[in-house]
């Protein structure tokens, strides 16, 4: 999941599954998620 920290509005991909969720810039721990940030690979043509 992508989300952006509500303090230094950083984008951060974290895998909630693996328990904390916290800005690994400033260690800010209430982040929104981010919209239409979904980092997607498309195979090229
Ligand atoms: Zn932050």
């Amino acid at each position: 999941m992508v989300y952006r920290c509500a303090r230094c509005k950083q984008v951060i991909e974290i895998d909630t599954e693996a328990g904390g969720v916290r800005c690994s810039y400033c260690g800010h721990r209430i982040l929104l998620k981010e919209r239409g940030a979904t980092i997607k690979r498309v195979n090229a043509k």
